[in-house]
């Protein structure tokens, strides 16, 4: 086992990655930009490094300044967290050359699926259903016409880099993408440092479900069932659920059959989330997060199945403990992101946090990094804590889920919350049925505003 790991992450989920390290007898070393000084997670490691100034691109995008602190403290290993360089083939490939064990998959894994076309064409390869479409890269207007006529309009082309729900843009016909396309070229570019793009048959109002995984380094994959993440605002989620309430046991399982076996294939190792988009009974892959998710905890709740601790066991070599047929898939569980956002518009509301009241009782979970005092920085993203709850099902989830909402507090100057988004959503008559689609949120902030 790992005797130091570096987490090169903040907020929560740092919080969330030097538990399970401590759970485990593993030292752990934070680093920190200044922005973050006084930040929880520099608080509770053992050791803590500065790597540089509040921007992101200045400190926890910056590889020499990690991999240093790394050597420095003398960590074995690091855990990169979600978002950052979490998925960075480059960042995981210097990691390892320096000795360090990079706790996520292979560079060479992460390469291919950070590229959505070589994605599909792997994961397809492998006998994964994925969305119709042409999944060789482009930058030609002509190829991209071509493939949109074969796929039918509407189409969705998407920059093969993209992520964080941007580079896409949805075409109805042949004039909306010469319009369109040479505009997400450029918008592609700029974010993601290349304009190269993949075309697919843009499904209408689906529902968004994906599979958790768990593998070893000697061949063994577990899936831990899946979560269903349909409310999204601009194709990001912002409220997940596990299990889907859309799935039948049958199509559970087939769906789990499939992408197990060629995750085996693939040669796929540490955690990774297989996305689909769901639509008539059937399945489409879309992407591949080779990393911990933010909505991780809603899979744990349903299976008793610490994810992070397994993860740093398989990434030090360990034999999975778990077997898919002694996985119990146990009640529902849910989980509101609480974000310092305006709850209709969502633009974010950074200040200082002048009160913070988590709530808890049975079922509940909340995964934060904030307290009283604690400054939310404009730099990073908004999401300031996960309210988790737990119940035998979806009726007593929902209700549970209420009463943990009335308890929390999140006051600050000029801070706001999704708190009264989750509020207004709880008493909604689709959402208290599970039945809405990736669309339905935008639906209802239109209808609602
Ligand atoms: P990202 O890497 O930015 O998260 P994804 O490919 O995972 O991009 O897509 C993000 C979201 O965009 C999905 O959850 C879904 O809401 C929407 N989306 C992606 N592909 C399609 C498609 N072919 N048809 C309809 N919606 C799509």
């Amino acid at each position: 086992m790992f005797k130091k790991v570096l987490i090169a992450n903040r907020g929560e989920i740092a919080l969330r990655i030097m538990r399970a390290c401590r759970d485990l007898g593993i030292k752990t070393v934070s680093v920190y930009s200044e922005a973050d000084r006084a930040a929880k997670h520099v608080r509770l490691s053992d050791e803590s490094v500065c790597i540089g100034p509040a921007a992101a691109k200045d400190s926890y995008l910056n590889i020499s300044r990690i991999v240093t602190a790394a050597e420095v403290s003398g960590a074995d290993a690091i855990h990169p967290g979600y978002g950052f360089l979490s998925e960075n083939a480059e960042f995981a490939r210097i990691v390892e050359e320096h000795g360090i064990t990079f706790i996520g998959p292979s560079p060479q894994i992460i390469d291919i699926m950070g590229d959505k076309g070589r994605a599909k064409a792997c994961i397809k390869n492998a006998g994964v259903p994925v969305v119709p479409g042409d999944n060789t890269a482009t930058r030609s207007l002509s190829d991209v016409l071509r493939a949109a006529k074969v796929c039918g309009y509407p189409a969705i082309i998407k920059a093969v880099a993209g992520g964080g729900g941007r580079g896409m843009a949805v075409v109805q016909s042949e004039e909306e993408v010469r319009t369109a396309f040479p505009v997400l070229q450029k918008e592609a570019m700029r974010a993601f440092g290349s304009d190269d793009v993949i075309v697919e048959k843009f499904i209408e109002n689906p529902r968004h479900i994906e599979l958790q995984f768990v593998a070893d380094k000697h061949g063994n994959a577990v899936c831990l069932w899946e979560r269903e993440c349909s409310l999204q605002r601009r194709n990001q989620k912002v409220f997940e659920e596990a299990p889907s309430s859309a799935l039948t046991e049958k199509e559970r399982e087939k769906i789990v059959k499939t992408t197990t076996s060629a995750l085996k294939k693939i040669g796929y190792t540490n955690v990774g989330t297989v996305e689909y988009l769901y639509k008539n009974k059937e399945f489409y892959f879309i992407e591949m997060n080779t990393r911990l998710q933010v909505e991780h905890p809603v899979t744990e709740m349903i299976t008793g199945v610490d994810i992070v601790r397994t993860q740093l066991m398989v990434a030090s070599g360990y034999h999975l403990e778990i077997n898919q047929k002694d996985l119990a898939l146990n009640g529902v569980a849910f989980e509101a992101r609480i974000n310092a956002e305006k709850p209709k518009t969502f633009t974010p509301t950074p200040g200082k946090i002048t009160a913070f009241h988590a709530p808890g009782g049975y079922g509940v979970r909340v995964d934060t990094g904030v307290y009283s005092g604690v400054d939310i920085s404009p730099h990073y993203d908004s999401m300031i804590a996960k309210l988790i709850v737990h119940a035998p099902n979806r009726k007593e989830a929902i209700l549970r889920l209420k009463r943990a909402l009335s308890e929390m507090v999140v006051e600050g100057r000029g801070v706001e919350t999704t708190i009264p988004l989750f509020q207004d959503l709880l008493e909604n008559k689709d959402v208290i049925e599970g039945d809405y689609h990736i669309n339905w949120l935008e639906n209802f902030l239109k209808n609602n505003s």
